[in-house]
C-alpha cells in the first residue's frame, strides 16, 4: 500500500487531516461507509500518519512510514473478520485489550485497526468499551464498519465517527433477481447481434455497478448453457429466462456457445481475483465477442 497525503477536498478528509496535524487525534475513531477497500486504505494512512516521525505526516519516507506502507510495522495491528454477525469474537477483543496494555515497540504510538468491528456482539462491545473508556495514552483504535448502526450507544459515545459517504453496494444483500435476469438477458442477446457496439451498449450498466456485474455473470453463463442444451436436445425448455435461450440457440453455433461459457468462466475467475472493475467491463465485451 502506498502512503498518500490526505484528500483534503472532502470535509471528512479535512477534519481527519486537521486532527492529525494538531496531534490531537482521538483515541478511538469509527470509519463508516464507502467501500471496505477505501476504509482500510484510509485507516492505514491514518496509522502511518500517527507513527510518522516527520511534521508532514505521513511523509512516506521515514522508517515508520515505510514499514507502515509495507504492512510490517510492529505497532500497527490489523484485525480483520468477515462481515457476518458476531464474526468479531469476544476472545479476539480480549486479546486486543491485552495487547493494548503492552507499550509500543518502535513508534510512540500503537494503532489497532479493526475491520468489521460492528460484528462484535454485546459481550465483545462491552469488552472493548472498557478499554475505550480508559485507553493507555499511546493507543489509537480505528474501528471500520459499513454502518455504525451495529454499535452500542455506549461504544459510539466513546468514539469520533467519520462518515466516508454512501456505502458502495455491499455484500449484505443481493440485488433483486428480476433485475439481474433482465440485465443478463440483454447482455447475452447482444452477443448474437451483428455488431460489437450492441454488447458495449448492453454492458454499460455494469460500469458503475461492480455488484451487478458479479451477480449477472453467472446468470449470463446459465443462459448460454440453456441455449446449448436446446441445441443438443432440439427441444424447448421453460425457464425464468423466457425465450432468450431459444433465440440464442438459433443464432449461435454450438461451438460459439461453448466458447461463451468458457469466456464467462474466465471472467468470473478474474472477478474473484479482484481485477480492476473498469478493465473487467472492457474484458467482458471483448471476450464475449471473441468467443464467436
Ligand atoms: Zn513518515
Amino acid at each position: 500500500m502506498a502512503i498518500r497525503p490526505f484528500n483534503t477536498d472532502s470535509a471528512v478528509g479535512k477534519s481527519i487531516a486537521a486532527a492529525l496535524y494538531s496531534r490531537r487525534f482521538p483515541h478511538a475513531v469509527i470509519l463508516e461507509g464507502s467501500s471496505p477497500e477505501e476504509r482500510m486504505s484510509l485507516a492505514k494512512n491514518i496509522a502511518a500518519a500517527l507513527v510518522c516521525t516527520n511534521a508532514e505526516a505521513p511523509c512516506g519516507v521515514c522508517p515508520n512510514c515505510r514499514k507502515a506502507a509495507a504492512d510490517s510495522h510492529a505497532d500497527i495491528l490489523i484485525y480483520s473478520v468477515e462481515d457476518k454477525p458476531k464474526a468479531f469474537k469476544v476472545d479476539l477483543v480480549r486479546e486486543i485489550r491485552n495487547k493494548a496494555y503492552i507499550v509500543p515497540n518502535e513508534a510512540d504510538r500503537k494503532i489497532f485497526i479493526l475491520e468489521n468491528s460492528h460484528t462484535m456482539g454485546v459481550e465483545g462491545q462491552n469488552a472493548i468499551l472498557k478499554i475505550l473508556e480508559e485507553p493507555p495514552s499511546y493507543v489509537n483504535f480505528i474501528l471500520l464498519c459499513s454502518s455504525k448502526s451495529g454499535f452500542l450507544q455506549t461504544v459510539l459515545s466513546r468514539a469520533t465517527v467519520y462518515n466516508l459517504g454512501q456505502t458502495s453496494a455491499s455484500d449484505d444483500e443481493s440485488l433483486p433477481r428480476e433485475k439481474i435476469i433482465e440485465t443478463a438477458k440483454e447482455v447475452a442477446l447482444s452477443v448474437a447481434a451483428l455488431n460489437d457496439f450492441e454488447t458495449v451498449k448492453a454492458a454499460a450498466v455494469f460500469e458503475k455497478d461492480a455488484k451487478l456485474l458479479r451477480e449477472a455473470l453467472p446468470v449470463i453463463q446459465e443462459i448460454f448453457a440453456a441455449s446449448l442444451r436446446i441445441k443438443y436436445n432440439a427441444a424447448e425448455e421453460t425457464s425464468e429466462f423466457g425465450s432468450t435461450p431459444s433465440e440464442l440457440s438459433q443464432k449461435l453455433s454450438r461451438r460459439s456457445l461453448l466458447e461463451l461459457i468458457e469466456a464467462t468462466d474466465s471472467l468470473m475467475e478474474s472477478i474473484k481475483l479482484n481485477a480492476n472493475h473498469n478493465l473487467m467491463v472492457t474484458a467482458l465485451c471483448t471476450k464475449l465477442r471473441k468467443a464467436l
